[in-house]
């Protein structure tokens, strides 16, 4: 009620359009969001990368077959495209925060249709070095976990994972060097709070997959039973 009143008086205008919208705690339009393209399967059983073939199939793409990753299953919601590459960039990079309730609409939307974390017991998100967490002043990968648990009814902890050496760029580097990079630049704060938990793992963009593979290797030698990891974007139209 007073949501639609705020709205009335100072309306909300879409982030991709400005024309008015009509929910007063979305940024995006209802015809913008529609342009936002959702993965469609087949996808690896693994990784979540698009696959090619019947949307049945069930196959691990050959990345997967050479370096199993840590994690058990990994999905990602939509394409990294515009509107939401743009999206994305004003979330994280102009601290848009609000967006994060279009987002999480998005991935409890792609989660109901794939059963994605049915049994999860515990979200986490991707940690930010202090230094860096500094500079940007805010985490999206915490926003966004944060929003999602609320949503999903699941405990969220931002400090149960802490990133404890400040590592380069990922995507400057070859896959060898990802790996070293990353290679133990995580942390738990108590690896009892993740023992025999299902655990889903929340971040913005899947890129290579070594963040979330580094955190899922550091939670499974922790004892975690079953990692998953949801994305809101993935880059890996076919
Ligand atoms: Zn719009
Ligand atoms: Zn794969």
């Amino acid at each position: 009620m007073l949501g639609a009143l705020i709205n009335l008086l100072y309306p909300v205008l879409c982030r991709v359009c400005s024309e008015k919208i009509n929910e007063f705690d979305r940024n995006i339009c209802a015809d913008c969001a529609k342009k936002i393209k959702e993965r469609l399967p087949p996808f690896c059983i693994k990784c979540g990368r698009q696959l090619k073939g019947d949307p049945e199939l069930m196959a691990v793409c050959p990345d997967c077959k050479k370096h199993a990753p840590y994690f058990d299953r990994a999905w990602s919601a939509c394409h990294y495209d515009n509107p939401l590459k743009g999206l994305i960039h004003d979330f994280k990079y102009k601290k848009i925060s609000s967006l994060s309730t279009d987002f999480t609409a998005l991935i409890i939307d792609f989660m109901k249709k794939y059963n994605v974390g049915k049994d999860c017991q515990m979200i986490l998100s991707i940690p930010m070095h202090s230094r860096r967490l500094f500079k940007r002043e805010i985490n999206h990968s915490d926003i966004l976990a944060q929003g999602l648990g609320k949503k999903l009814g699941i405990s969220y902890s931002s400090n149960t994972l802490k990133k404890t050496k400040d590592t380069l760029f990922q995507s400057k580097l070859k896959r060898e060097a990802r790996i070293k990079n990353l290679h133990l630049s995580f942390s738990l704060k108590d690896s009892s709070i993740v023992r025999n938990k299902n655990i889903l793992l929340i971040d913005d963009l899947f890129t290579t997959g070594s963040t979330v593979n580094e955190c899922s290797r550091l939670l499974k030698n922790s004892g975690a039973r079953y990692v998953e990891v949801i994305t809101l974007a993935r880059g890996d139209s076919i």
